[in-house]
C-alpha cells in the first residue's frame, strides 16, 4: 500500500494558443522547459496538469524514455479509490475531478461561457465534435502578474451610461429595448431587467457581419477624433486594444457590457456557470472542474455559436467578487471558490524554512512556479530537489514536506478536491 501512494513526478502538456505569450516572455514556457525543449518563436498559452484527454501528464519517474510513458489517468485507474480516496472515487469515479492550469496570456480570449452541468449533457449530445465535454466547467484564476479580464454584465447604471454614451451600440439594437432599459433602476427585480438585457444582448451579438464591421470602424473613428480633445475612458481604450488583436469584431462593442476587473498578483477571481467573460491579459494560475466545454461568441476567429451563449447566459448584473488567500498557517495560505471539485493552496517559503502539507482526503497536485528547495515524500524518507516547472501528483491520504536550502526559496501551488466536499 505504502508504494502505491507515493508521490509521482510528473511531465506536463502545454497549449500553443495563438494568444499565449512567445518564448522567453511566457511563464507556460518556463515551466514547460523544465522536461522539454521550447521553440523561443511559439507561443505558449496555457501548462496542463491532469488528466484530460487534450493535454494529459504522465509520470516521469514510471517507463523510459524509450517505452510508452505511463498515463497520470492510467495510473489511477489501476487504483482508484487508494489514489484518489474513496469519497472522491465515489462521487466522481476514477478520474481526477480537478483540471490545473498555468496561463501566459499575450492577447485576449475569446468571449464565452461555460455551460451548467444539464447544458453540458445536452450540448454533448447535439454536437459532440463542437462540445466534446459532458461535464461542466465552474474555473477560477488566481493573479500571478497583473491580470486583466471582462466578466459578467456591469451594473443596470453603467448600461445605461454605454447606452447613452456609445452611438455604435444604439444603432445596432435599436432605440425600443433602449427606451425600455433606460426607465430601469437598481433596485428593480431581476427577471424584469433579465428579459430586456437578453433582448438587447442577443440583438448585438446576432448583426451581421457587414453592421459589425461598419459599427466597429464608426466606433474606432469616432475615439480617434475625441482622443484629441479628451482622455478615453478605461473601457474606449480596451474597445481600441481589441480592434487591433480582432478587427471587425463583435467583441470589440460588446465590451462595453462586462465588467473590466484587473487582478493585483494574489488576488483570485472564480467564475460561475453561464457566466460570459474574456481573459485580456496577463498570467494565472487556473484550476477548473475537468472539461474543456466552451461556447465562443467573439474575439475569436474559432468556431462561434451565438445563439446557445445568447440564450445561456444569467444576465445577473453587478461587479464579481474578488477572492482572496486565506492564511492557513505561516507558509500556506488557501482559495476557496464556491465548488466541490476544486481549491487552491499557495505555499511560501523563504530560505531555511520547511512546511509539512498535511495529508487530506482526496488527490493533489502540487507545481512549483518559483525557486528551489527540496520535497520529502513522507517525513524521514530521502528528499528530492525540486526547480521551477516540477510538478507532483500526491495520492489521498498522503503527507509531503517542502523544504528550502540557505539561498533557496520556494512558490508552489496546490490545487485539491475543495475541503467542504469532504466536511
Ligand atoms: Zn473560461
Amino acid at each position: 500500500m505504502e508504494a502505491i501512494r507515493k508521490p509521482q513526478r510528473l511531465r506536463c502538456s502545454v497549449q500553443n494558443y495563438d494568444w499565449g505569450r512567445a518564448g522567453e516572455e511566457s511563464t507556460v514556457a518556463l515551466l514547460f522547459s523544465r522536461n522539454n525543449p521550447i521553440d523561443p518563436a511559439r507561443p505558449y498559452a496555457e501548462f496542463w496538469i491532469g488528466t484530460h484527454p487534450s493535454g494529459p501528464s504522465s509520470l516521469l519517474s514510471l517507463g523510459s524514455s524509450d517505452s510508452q510513458p505511463t498515463l497520470l489517468k492510467s495510473w489511477i485507474l489501476e487504483n482508484p479509490s487508494v489514489l484518489l480516496g474513496d469519497k472522491v472515487f465515489d462521487k466522481w469515479g476514477g478520474d481526477l475531478p480537478f483540471l490545473f492550469k498555468v496561463l501566459s496570456v499575450s492577447k485576449a480570449l475569446s468571449i464565452q461561457a461555460h455551460p451548467d452541468k444539464k447544458l453540458a449533457k445536452k450540448l454533448h449530445e447535439m454536437h459532440p465534435n463542437v462540445y466534446k465535454d459532458s461535464n461542466h466547467k465552474p474555473e477560477m484564476a488566481i493573479a500571478l502578474t497583473e491580470f486583466k479580464a471582462l466578466c459578467g454584465f456591469i451594473s443596470i447604471e453603467e448600461l445605461k451610461d454605454v447606452l447613452t454614451g456609445v452611438p455604435e451600440i444604439t444603432e445596432m439594437i435599436g432605440d425600443e429595448d433602449v427606451h425600455r432599459y433606460m426607465k430601469f433602476k437598481e433596485t428593480d427585480p431581476y427577471d424584469k431587467t433579465k428579459v430586456v438585457l437578453l433582448s438587447i444582448f442577443t440583438k448585438l451579438m446576432s448583426t451581421c457581419k457587414e453592421a459589425v464591421s461598419e459599427s466597429v470602424s464608426k466606433l474606432k473613428y469616432r475615439l480617434n477624433i475625441e482622443n484629441k480633445v479628451r482622455t478615453l475612458t478605461e473601457k474606449e481604450q480596451l474597445a481600441l486594444q481589441l480592434e487591433k488583436q480582432y478587427p471587425n469584431d463583435i467583441g470589440v462593442i460588446s465590451s462595453f457590457f462586462f465588467n473590466y476587473v484587473k487582478l493585483v498578483p494574489g488576488e483570485a477571481l472564480y467564475i460561475g456557470a453561464n457566466e460570459p467573460h474574456a481573459y485580456i491579459s496577463g498570467e494565472c494560475i487556473e484550476c477548473m472542474a475537468t472539461s474543456d466545454n466552451v461556447v465562443r461568441a467573439g474575439l475569436t476567429p474559432k468556431y462561434k455559436d451565438v445563439q446557445t451563449l445568447c440564450s445561456m447566459l444569467t444576465y445577473k448584473q453587478g461587479y464579481p467578487e474578488v477572492l482572496r488567500e486565506a492564511p492557513l498557517n505561516t507558509n500556506i495560505s488557501r482559495y476557496t471558490p464556491p465548488f466541490d471539485e476544486f481549491e487552491v493552496d499557495h505555499i511560501s517559503l523563504s530560505p531555511r524554512e520547511s512546511v509539512s502539507c498535511p495529508p487530506v482526503l482526496g488527490p493533489s497536485i502540487f507545481l512549483v512556479v518559483a525557486g528551489e528547495g527540496s520535497i520529502q515524500m513522507c517525513p524521514g524518507t530521502d528528499e528530492d530537489s525540486i526547480i521551477v516547472g516540477d510538478a507532483y501528483f500526491v495520492p489521498a491520504k498522503t503527507e509531503i514536506r517542502l523544504i528550502t536550502g540557505a539561498a533557496g526559496e520556494l512558490q508552489v501551488y496546490r490545487a485539491g478536491v475543495n475541503s467542504r466536499f469532504f466536511n
